[in-house]
């Protein structure tokens, strides 16, 4: 049986607020337990909750960057569950009425591919405290200073049909907040956290089928993996003769499965109700047209221009435009360098992975555009090979000079352009390898076309990588047939 899998997902994205969504409690993330946590964040009687205006600028700039429709009126529901980390015995949250209405965002895949994934909507919420379990001699510790922490919950349609393409998806969202300034995207601190509704189906089946929920996933390495998991766990399920039973379940790193936590909740478990002590928010026109005028160029606009404007494939201009910071880099090295194709080639090339290699993000960068893409000018001169020029690069990022062309004058890389000094050299490397000289001088052209590689390494060798590629193949062609 050929399978399908349907997956839809629910981002949390915490807002880049300086306070609370609804007191005047930092946000500042790693301060001491319970310094941040004011009166109203643990919903004592008689304080009232102030919605932080910040926080629906925020949520509407999101909405206008995925072409949505933004609610005029969006309402405050209260969700009631208990739960340690929630001392206010509910999470003000949206339901009926969310901020952001149904939107859209186009993802690029590995094939260079454009896909179009629905968003269902997109609602204001707080977040909830954390439990600690680790150093309380068998006790748990509470910490609310993340309660009251604003969220933005952006839900998906189920458009995704594999992991590959959820990962693509959480990391356009990813480029998306962080484009936008409104969250930091530190998927390590939790600052963005992921639901995965996995289901699947027999292929050509019109229906869905039931879903489990994955929660809180926190790296876009763990999301493959566990919805990879899930969809394996419940494929075998279904073909050994079970049934799916729709659950919230947990992703086990470390045994690489997938653990039922709870049976999945319903809307109606937990009584939802407009919130009386928060009034509608009411959203002007003007004040939404002020924003769209103030909007970045986001990554799908960058990604057309780099495409026009540097003649990129559509692949390399979606890498390229992944992250604001790497977008930036990049069109400095262009502008140094004044070669999109190379500037293009060295960042997703030798220097994605030395950031790679050194964990590094890319304002870390030990080579600064600057420095590439004054290298790269001597790549386009001349006056060094591309062979060469990865020896630059590494004395570069090792700090053995300022600029490139001061490291090629300490270390001699200079490219030997003078023919006399280089038919000086092929004169010797023919001399030292006589016997395939005159095997060459015997052979057919199909057999020569073979060992002319041979003598091109050798030469290469002895000129310790320096001599001018192009002049070493017509020097030798001449030598070798004369
Ligand atoms: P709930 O409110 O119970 O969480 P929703 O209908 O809001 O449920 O859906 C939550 C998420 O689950 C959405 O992202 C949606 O696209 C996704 N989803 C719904 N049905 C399925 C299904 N059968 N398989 C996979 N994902 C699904
Ligand atoms: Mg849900």
């Amino acid at each position: 049986m050929q399978w399908e899998t349907v997956i839809g997902l629910e981002i949390h994205a915490q807002l880049s607020t300086q306070s609370k969504i609804f007191s005047a409690s930092a946000t500042t993330f790693g301060a001491e337990p319970n310094t941040q946590a004011s009166l109203v964040d643990l919903g004592m009687p008689g304080t009232l909750p102030v919605l932080n205006a910040e926080a629906v600028r925020m949520a509407c700039q999101f909405g206008l960057a995925i072409d949505a429709e933004i609610a005029e009126r969006n309402v405050f529901a209260r969700k009631n569950y208990f739960y340690p980390d929630l001392p206010k015995g509910y999470q003000t949250s949206q339901m009926d009425h969310p901020i952001v209405g149904k939107g859209f965002l186009d993802i690029t895949l590995e094939d260079g591919t454009v896909k179009r994934i629905g968003i269902t909507r997109a609602h204001l919420e707080e977040d909830a405290g954390k439990s600690l379990h680790e150093d309380f001699q068998g006790m748990s510790g509470i910490d609310l200073n993340r309660a009251g922490t604003p969220l933005l919950e952006i839900v998906s349609e189920p458009d995704i049909r594999s992991a590959k393409e959820a990962v693509a998806y959480v990391k356009a969202i990813h480029a998306l907040v962080r484009y936008l300034g409104i969250c930091d995207g530190n998927m390590a601190e939790g600052s963005l956290r992921c639901d995965c509704n996995v289901s699947v189906r027999p292929k050509g089946q019109a229906e869905f089928g039931t879903r489990r929920e994955i929660k809180n996933v926190n790296s876009f390495k763990f999301i493959e993996r566990a919805i990879n998991t899930e969809i394996e766990w419940q494929i075998d399920e279904i073909e050994s003769g079970n049934k799916i039973v729709q659950e919230t379940v947990l992703y086990d790193v470390a045994a690489n499965k997938t653990k039922s936590m709870r049976s999945k909740e319903e809307a109606n478990d937990y009584r939802y109700f407009p919130c009386p002590d928060l009034l509608p928010v009411v959203i002007e026109q003007s004040f939404l047209d002020d924003l769209r005028g103030k909007l970045p160029e986001l990554p799908p606009q960058k990604r057309e221009r780099f495409e026009s404007q540097y003649a990129l494939s559509t692949y390399d201009a979606s890498v390229l435009s992944a992250s604001r910071e790497l977008a930036d880099y990049f069109e400095a090295v262009e502008k140094t360098c004044g070669d999109a194709k190379l500037a293009a080639n060295w960042v997703m090339g030798e220097l994605s992975s030395l950031l790679n290699k050194d964990n590094l993000e890319i304002d870390q960068s030990p080579v600064s555009a600057e420095q590439l893409g004054g290298m790269i000018l001597r790549i386009k001169d001349n006056t060094i090979s591309g062979k060469i020029a990865k020896m630059v690069f590494e004395a570069l990022a090792a700090g053995e000079g300022a600029t490139a062309d001061e490291v090629i004058e300490k270390k001699g890389l200079k490219q030997v352009t003078d023919s006399g000094a280089i038919e000086k050299m092929l004169d010797e490397v023919l001399a030292a390898n006589a016997e395939q000289v005159e095997q060459y001088r015997a052979s057919d052209e199909a057999k020569r076309g073979k060992m002319f590689g041979f003598f091109v390494g050798q030469a290469m060798k002895a000129s310790k990588g320096k001599a001018n590629p192009g002049q070493v193949n017509e020097l030798l062609k001449k030598k070798l047939e004369g």
